[in-house]
């Protein structure tokens, strides 16, 4: 048998493949890039990119020790059989913060607003919407605690998947406080749970010492049972009075501005670093558990980077999942056509001619040219599978006249058009 992809990857195919589906598509990919990029762009976002590898180091410290994307998923780049001590990047926040750090753009205005699209990687039990190499769009702002940058971010994370025809997503929105909040609210979680300590998955016990927080985050259903029966108070309960105060600002935006939301005390984010505004979007055709995107503010990451502070706020979608959910509420792409203008030649000694005109063509529309000789009929029916607008005739008439003979492939509209003219013609026909 030919080789065949490694699990957990997909191809990204042309359109009309056999087998294709929406977050197969490699114009889907490419339309939801656009649509993210108009979106963002359009409220100053720059697009950046970083390596897709970074020292174990980084992401470690980025992503948190006690997460499993560190504990279990992390892909170690060997090279000459040496060990380089690098990841593929499983997530785009901790690389873009360093590039931050590196690159000296504190020097640049705040807020700072860029954007990345790219591949990411963890080796992950793969499933439906769990992939071992997928895509993210990312969105993140530096230099700012104004509660006005959360509500804009997540305001922008609502226009992007509204302008891509999602209905039925939901903003899942919490705060998870000051770094004190959270310690009375680890304490609180470790009185509450250490008397039931033989109960909790292995993996819950280790976190009752590292970081409590993180067992309400747990795929456990023995684990969410507990959290149910011992009616676990929300971190909500505990934000002391900055926090809470930012937070009420940050909903006070979104409503202002009809950005529709649900808070959602379950919201937790386990690491140090995060600081106040969390949030992740959901679609009821993904399924509860898979969330489309996450998004939270990261306050202390740079330092823990071991770089100068410098507040920072983004969130993260997955397009694979996107697609699904955009399959689940039936949105159609948008239909490219094919080339405006398809040249075929009627005998192989003109086969050059045709193909010259239609490199001449590109200047001012889409056009492509067929590589062998064909009768009109078999040249009429080409052009229909290759869906053009235009189908251009070249036999040994037009060769001597230095014409085209054009029809239209859905009209049936016949003309001969001198070559000097197409141009003038085809923009005509387009309006
Ligand atoms: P996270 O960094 O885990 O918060 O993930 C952010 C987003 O990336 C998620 O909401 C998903 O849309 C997407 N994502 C994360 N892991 C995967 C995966 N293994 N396969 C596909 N998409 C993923």
């Amino acid at each position: 048998m030919a080789i065949q992809r490694p699990k957990g990857t997909q191809d990204h195919l042309p359109s009309g493949s056999p087998k294709l589906s929406l977050d197969t598509r490699a114009a889907a990919f490419e339309y939801v890039r656009d649509t993210a990029r108009r979106v963002l762009e359009r409220a100053g976002a720059q697009r950046i990119d970083t390596p897709l590898f970074e020292e174990a180091e980084l992401v470690k410290r980025g992503v948190g020790g006690s997460t499993d994307i560190v504990r279990k998923e992390m892909f170690t780049v060997y090279y000459f059989g040496d060990h380089g001590g690098y990841v593929l990047r499983p997530e785009g926040t901790a690389g873009i913060v360093r590039a931050y750090l590196q690159g000296g753009w504190k020097q640049l205005p705040a807020p700072l607003k860029v954007w990345l699209h790219g591949p990411m990687f963890r080796a992950e039990n793969v499933q439906k919407g769990r992939l071992r190499q997928f895509h993210q769009v990312d969105y993140e702002v530096f230099g700012s605690t104004d509660p006005l940058v959360d509500a804009e971010a997540i305001a922008l994370l609502v226009e992007v998947v509204r302008e891509l025809g999602l209905k039925q997503v939901k903003v899942k929105l919490g705060s998870i406080g000051d770094p004190e909040d959270r310690e009375a609210y680890n304490a609180y979680l470790r009185e509450l749970f250490t008397p039931h300590l033989e109960r909790l998955s292995d993996d819950s016990k280790d976190r009752l010492t590292r970081n409590p927080m993180r067992i309400l985050d747990s795929k456990s259903e023995g684990d969410q049972q507990l959290i149910a029966e011992l009616g676990v108070r929300p971190m909500l309960e505990f934000l002391g009075e900055d926090a809470a105060a930012h937070f009420a600002q940050v909903q006070r935006y979104l409503t202002d501005w009809g950005v529709p939301y649900d808070l959602d005390p379950s919201i937790v984010r386990g690491l140090d670093y995060y600081r106040r505004t969390a949030w992740e979007l959901h679609h009821e055709g993904v399924g509860a558990k898979s969330a489309l995107c996450g998004g939270g503010r990261y306050d202390g990451l740079a330092e823990q980077l071991g770089g100068q502070a410098v507040p920072g706020i983004g969130w993260a979608f997955g397009i694979e999942r996107l697609l699904l959910a955009m399959e689940a509420d039936g949105v159609e792409l948008p239909v490219s056509s094919g080339p405006q203008l398809y040249l075929v030649a009627l005998d192989e000694e003109n086969v050059p001619l045709a193909a010259k005109t239609a490199l001449e063509a590109r200047a001012y529309a889409r056009a492509e040219f067929a590589y062998r000789a064909m009768k009109p009929g078999s040249a009429f029916k080409d052009a229909e599978r290759r869906r053009a607008v235009w189908v251009g005739l070249i036999g040994s008439d037009e060769a001597a006249q230095g014409t085209v003979s054009l029809k239209h492939m859905e009209t049936g509209e016949q003309k001969v058009v001198p070559v000097g003219e197409l141009a003038a013609f085809l923009q005509k026909s387009d309006d």
